[in-house]
Formats: structure tokens, sequence, C-alpha cells
């Protein structure tokens, strides 16, 4: 069996695999076993980079679930039907979300190599409340079918999970399609399984493409930067890939000026180009992970701009049901009243989030 298949064989994803790698708090056994109708867990590899002894441990705080997720009191019942406009006119396969004329999102999968305590698709990475068919060839009919359509961005779950032989297949529809221009994936296998980047995969990866492919992977701490990713990384790029990080704003995890500045610092230093910051999403139970929307234009503000080589800034952004809002600047936020923003999009559309008590 090959590497990263041991890997998943082996995932942590029980109180007594999790015993095996640190020294799991009351407040942690709790939260498991509380949580055994949904989904959690990583790798050995990743679980290997906690620290054993912190509860606060940024890895850990990803990776095991907590019992502040039940008190949901600032996240969206059905946050994604709303956020994915799964609810509107036009119809479009369950893998399709749209918000944009020009690139859709399309999910392929709904496993992943570790699920994120914080992750905005929780619904259906980890809760399960919202179930989607994901049909592959349905949703690459329907990309063929749409002409506007130049940007396609694979996601999930984590898309890099399927095999070699699925991804070849959607490569290869994708690259006969005419109007697509460019191929994006969203995987944090880079940072949770670096294995998956073998011989193998960069077999069908590589080669002189006249439709490029870029990969976003999701790096939040600089503890998750190590040897092997920087080594995934390189070899994504020598088949000729981008690649990209899109950071998830995190209270406790990297909201701090110096964690900040060294997570984008470092990302440079293994060649991953920071993209986004993304603000943490209105979705259900990830209200403990918030922090007020203009943290992340204090970071940027504080630890990069001018402070280190420009190229480590990120965009920040909240992603919303009218697309991306840029936050960089204030002018997005148009009204605060005590509990909620009124926000403008690129495109004159207002939408509403939740504000977030200091
Ligand atoms: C994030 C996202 C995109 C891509 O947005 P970019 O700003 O181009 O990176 C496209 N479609 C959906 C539904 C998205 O959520
Ligand atoms: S890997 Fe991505 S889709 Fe999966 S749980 Fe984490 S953030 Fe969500």
């Amino acid at each position: 069996m090959n590497a990263w298949r041991e890997q998943l064989k082996n995932h942590v994803n029980t109180l007594e695999k999790l015993e095996k790698f640190i020294n799991v708090t009351p407040a942690e056994r709790e939260a498991i076993l509380a949580h055994k109708h949904t989904r959690w867990g990583t790798t050995p590899y990743f679980a290997s980079l906690m620290d054993k002894d912190d509860p606060n441990c940024p890895i850990r705080k990803q990776v095991i679930p907590s019992m502040l997720e039940f008190q949901n009191e600032l996240g969206m019942e059905g946050y994604l039907v709303w956020k994915e406009n799964r609810s509107t006119e036009e119809k479009r396969p369950d893998s399709i979300a749209r918000q944009y004329r020009d690139r859709v999102a399309f999910a392929v999968t709904q496993t992943c190599g570790i699920y994120c305590r914080h992750c905005f698709r929780r619904e259906v990475t980890i809760d399960k409340v919202l179930k989607l068919r994901l049909d592959v060839d349905e949703g690459l009919n329907w990309i063929a079918d749409h002409p506007e359509v130049r940007d396609v961005l694979i996601t999930g779950g984590d898309p890099l999970l399927l095999n070699d032989d699925e991804i070849e297949y959607i490569l290869r529809r994708l690259r006969e399609i005419p109007h697509i221009e460019m191929i994006r994936f969203g995987s944090r296998l880079p940072v949770v399984l670096p294995q998956r980047i073998d011989a193998s995969l960069m077999k069908k990866l590589s080669g002189y493409h006249k439709v490029p492919i870029w990969v976003n992977t999701q790096i939040n701490h600089p503890r998750e930067i190590t040897e092997l990713t920087a080594r995934a990384v390189y070899d994504l790029t020598t088949c000729g890939i981008n690649v990209g990080n899109q950071a998830v704003l995190l209270k406790g995890i990297n909201d701090t000026v110096p964690v900040f500045r060294e997570l984008h610092q470092k990302l440079l230093s293994i060649r991953v180009r920071p993209y986004y910051l993304f603000y943490c999403e209105a979705a259900p139970g990830i209200d403990h992970f918030r922090t007020p929307l203009e943290k992340g234009s204090e970071l940027i503000r504080d630890a990069l701009r001018g402070h280190t080589t420009g190229l480590a800034q990120p965009l920040y952004v909240i992603a919303t049901n009218i697309g991306k809002i840029s936050l960089l600047t204030n002018d997005a936020i148009v009204d605060k009243n005590e509990t909620r923003y009124l926000l403008k999009n690129h495109d004159g559309r207002f939408t509403e989030m939740p504000v977030i008590p200091e």
C-alpha cells in the first residue's frame, strides 16, 4: 500500500488513537464522546505535529472537537444553502456552487484528510445535515453546457483524495471543454497528507498544458509547515502548478501579530503565495473561532504591510452569498449596528453578517 493510503487507513478518529499522540484532557475527552454522531479526525502525520501537553496547540484546536461547537448563537442555520445559492431559480447539479457568472465551485467528494472544526462546509463534511448528491459526470456536463464559465474551482471535501485515475479523468474532460481557461484545486492535502503528492500523481498532473492548474491549500498556523509540506509544494511547482494559500482567520490560533507574520513569511519560504485571508464564516457551530470583522485588516496592517515582503500579503475577504467581499479597506462595510453589519459587494448588491462581540 502506498504511503498516503496507509495514512488514510490509520486516520486518527477515535479517542484511543488520539491518545497515542497526546495527553488528552478531560474537556477534550468529553467533547469527543459528545461528538460521536459527527465526523472528526486527521492523518497520523498531521496528528504527530500536535503538542502533546498543550490543549491550546493550534493543531489540536483545528482537529479535536470542542463542547463550544454546541453553543451556536451567531451561526446561521441552513448556512450552505444560503451561501452557495442553492435555492435560486437556476437549476444546477448539487456538485456546482455558483456565485459568479464566469466561475464556479465544483465539489467532487465529501471526504477530507482533516475534518477542520472551523469548516464553513461542515453541514456537509462534518455534521452531515445537508445531503448532497455529488455526481462528477453530471457536474462536468453542466460545465460543458455553460460557455460563460471559464474558471473551475474543484473542491469538496478534498478533491485530491480522489484516486489518480479519477483526477486524470476530470482534468482531461475539463481540458476538452473549449471555454475552460483555468482549473483550480482547493486542497488541504499538501499540509495534512503531503504524502499524497507522490510520483504517480505528479505524472498525472505534469507536462505543458494550455489550461493551467492552480492549487490553493489552507495553512493557518506556522506550526503546520514542515519539510514534508515544503517538498510537496516544490513537487507541485515542478508539475507547472502555482500554489497559493487560503488561510482562515481563527481566534486563538492565528489572530496575533507575531503568529500572523511568521505564518505569512514561512509560506513564502516554501514557495506558497498567500492568496486569501478568510474571515471565519457564519456557519453554525463555529462561533468560538470567530474574531471581530475588523481583526483581519488590523493584522495585515500591523504584521505585514511594510513590515515584511509585499508578496506575503493576502487579500482579506469575507465569503458571502453574493461572492467574496474585500475587507482590506472599510468601504465594503456600509452600515453597522449592535448586531449586524451591512456589506456591499463588487456589483453593488448587499448582504448582512452578524457582529461578533469582543
Ligand atoms: C470562492 C469561490 C469562487 C472563486 O472565487 P475567487 O475570488 O475567484 O477565488 C468561485 N465560486 C464560488 C462559489 C466560490 O465560493
Ligand atoms: S479540509 Fe476543507 S472541506 Fe474538509 S473540513 Fe477542512 S476546511 Fe472543510
